[in-house]
């Protein structure tokens, strides 16, 4: 991300339209929701990403390839466990996306499992055969309807 979504806040508050318009940030967001339920002030932030999204699109920036690869990514968890895993989407996208930033993010990651922000093993929700059944059922329905 260009700025961390507090920064981008803090940009939108002091009226940065043009940088906020133009950061990678909203991009790589993947409508997990984690902020919108655990902001104090109850803040809705990912509806505010999707604006953010739609707003650049109308300006004609939405030129962010890499957020497409992010965004994989985290399909590819929830597909396998029913849910996000933070640890895992920034070690397995910058693994294959940007390796060389794979030590920056360690340390990173140092730091918030110190203060207990970042589960190391992923968890799988109850009956993920059945979520999993509804995905493939969605995708082959989007598949017909791409042939049609
Ligand atoms: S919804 Fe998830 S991905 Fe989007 S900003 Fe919040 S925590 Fe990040």
């Amino acid at each position: 991300m260009d700025h961390t979504p507090r920064a981008l806040f803090a940009m939108i508050s002091a009226g940065l339209e043009d940088e906020v318009l133009s950061s990678n940030t909203p991009w790589y967001c993947v409508s997990c929701y984690a902020c919108t339920t655990r902001c104090p002030q109850n803040i809705p932030i990912t509806d505010i990403m999707y604006t953010l999204k739609e707003m650049a699109i109308r300006a004609g920036r939405y030129d962010h390839p890499h957020a497409a690869k992010f965004s994989e990514t985290f399909i590819g968890f929830v597909e396998q466990r029913g849910r996000s895993f933070e640890a895992g989407l920034a070690t397995r996208y910058h693994l294959f996306h940007h390796p060389q930033q794979v030590i920056k993010l360690g340390i990173m990651g140092v730091g918030m499992l110190r203060r207990n922000r970042l589960p190391l093993r992923p968890k799988s929700i109850r009956q993920i055969d059945q979520l999993q059944a509804i995905l493939a059922e969605a995708k082959a329905l989007a598949a017909k309807e791409v042939e049609a």
